[in-house]
């Protein structure tokens, strides 16, 4: 099997930045490929023996493990730009669920591709894309071959809003995409699981929307059914200053004590945000090995909140990003997430210190990989071979003294040369290889026009 001598594809002469701490930052280092694998990893001399099918040279680059997008809504690309100034409840209730229902399962499928494109573009090798509209089982699986046909690996969590609950009802948000009931809904939701199963290339997950005003039900059957099938599941929670105390006001508890005491928090629960905890929470998720996905950006575009991440991280929390739908960030881009994942720790501690590159490189790559359960996020023999090569050439790159740092305050998504999935390069000199990206965009751009009439949304 693996021959020592040759590799399919050798990556050399850039600053290798494996993440992995015996390793560290090879400079003038080299990546060796063979099949969907890294073989072998160090310096250009040392590996120079190789013979490789294909050799790239990369100097004046930087190589590290692929950038990995823990929560993402690919279907909201459409709304780009839109729905600006409001609180997440009126914009949920009042612009994105109109817009969502509007859309059609073809103007879905072209969303996911253009936001796959553009996540792949900026190096993401991996995404998690909490689809929710629309999410019959033909659109959510035809969402998940847009994200495979780009090159992605990933999962997309299946969103169910389920039987309304009272919170649901008392805030305006039990509208139309509440359509079934919690048992049709967790049904729906293991026919796609058995169509796209753990170790698939696009895995399908529960989704139920949100910890606070899901259907208490809904979410004991989305635990239950990760735990049955092998996947994690995923969902919002405690998001904005709201949350606990509508929960609270509910039932008496908040939501993330309410998981707990269920039994539902662990390493298969991945919650969304995760911003307003009480201490004992953050013990509990911590304890528990339960994972969140911090999405910076985001938090600072709806205003929403400053998730602890330092206590959440020092509790043995896995924290990793997200970049968020496309019309709560804009972007899907997890360089300027990884940028903002340390500002917002500093300014909100007045501390310059409050967090520094390193930790927004680790939650990017290696915490993205443990949170989505895939065998990446660093970059050493035997581990998949999600990789992304960044040009440091241009005037803001220059000089790149520390390559960690210039990747985290300096580079841009658009400073990806070459993102490979597996082994394969799935983004060529800054274009999408497998898909025509021209014709994606101009498809885009004529739903994206079409369901906004539709929506009345401009
Ligand atoms: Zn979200």
């Amino acid at each position: 099997m693996s021959d020592a001598t040759r590799c399919d594809l050798l990556l050399t002469g850039g600053a290798v930045v494996t993440m992995d701490a015996a390793t560290g930052v090879v400079e003038d280092g080299a990546v060796a490929v063979l099949g969907d694998r890294v073989s072998a990893v160090g310096t250009a001399a040392e590996l120079a023996g190789l013979r490789a099918a294909r050799t790239v040279d990369c100097r004046g680059t930087a190589v590290l493990p692929g950038l990995v997008d823990t929560h993402t809504h690919l279907y909201q690309g459409l709304a780009r730009s839109l729905g600006e100034g409001m609180p997440l409840w009126s914009w949920l209730a009042d612009f994105m669920w109109p817009y969502a229902a509007a859309l059609t399962r073809e103007d879905a499928r072209v969303a996911a591709l253009l936001g796959a494109v553009e996540a792949a573009r900026a190096g993401t090798t991996a995404l998690l894309d909490h689809h929710y509209a629309p999410a019959d089982p033909e659109t959510v699986l035809a969402v998940a071959a847009a994200v495979e046909a780009v090159g992605l690996r990933g999962v997309v969590a299946r969103g169910m809003a389920g039987t309304p609950s009272a919170v649901a009802r008392d805030h305006g948000l039990d509208g139309g995409l509440f359509a079934h009931s919690t048992a049709t809904e967790l049904e729906l939701t293991r026919a796609c699981v058995a169509a796209r199963p753990p170790g698939s290339r696009v895995e399908v997950w529960p989704g139920p929307h949100n910890v606070t005003y899901a259907d208490q039900e809904l979410l004991r059957g989305s635990a239950a059914l990760a735990r049955e099938l092998g996947t994690g599941w995923h969902a919002h929670c405690a998001s904005t200053p709201r949350d606990p105390e509508v929960y609270r006001g509910a039932y008496g508890t908040t939501p993330v004590a309410w998981l707990h005491e269920w039994g539902l928090l662990g390493p298969r629960t991945t919650l969304a945000h995760g911003i307003h905890l009480s201490d004992a929470e953050v013990r509990m998720v911590g304890e528990t090995g339960t994972a969140v996905a911090h999405c910076p950006v985001s938090n600072q575009y709806g205003a929403d909140g400053v998730l602890r991440l330092r206590e959440l991280r020092a509790a043995g929390a896995v924290v990793a990003l997200g970049t968020d739908g496309a019309a709560y960030n804009h972007r899907q881009d997890l360089f300027e997430c990884m940028k903002q994942a340390v500002l917002v720790q500093r300014l909100h501690r007045l501390d310059p210190d409050a967090s520094r590159s390193g930790e927004a490189l680790a939650l990017a790559t290696r915490e993205g990989a443990r949170l989505l359960g895939v065998d990446a996020g660093v970059l050493a023999p035997g581990r998949l071979a999600d990789v992304t090569v960044v040009g440091l050439g241009a005037p803001h790159l220059t000089p790149h003294h520390d390559v960690g740092a210039a990747l985290v305050y300096a580079a841009r998504g658009s400073d990806v040369r070459m993102t490979i999935v597996g082994g394969e390069v799935v983004v060529e000199d800054g274009r999408c290889v497998r898909v025509d990206e021209d014709a994606i965009v101009a498809e885009a751009l004529d739903r994206a026009r079409a369901v906004a009439r539709r929506a009345g949304i401009v």
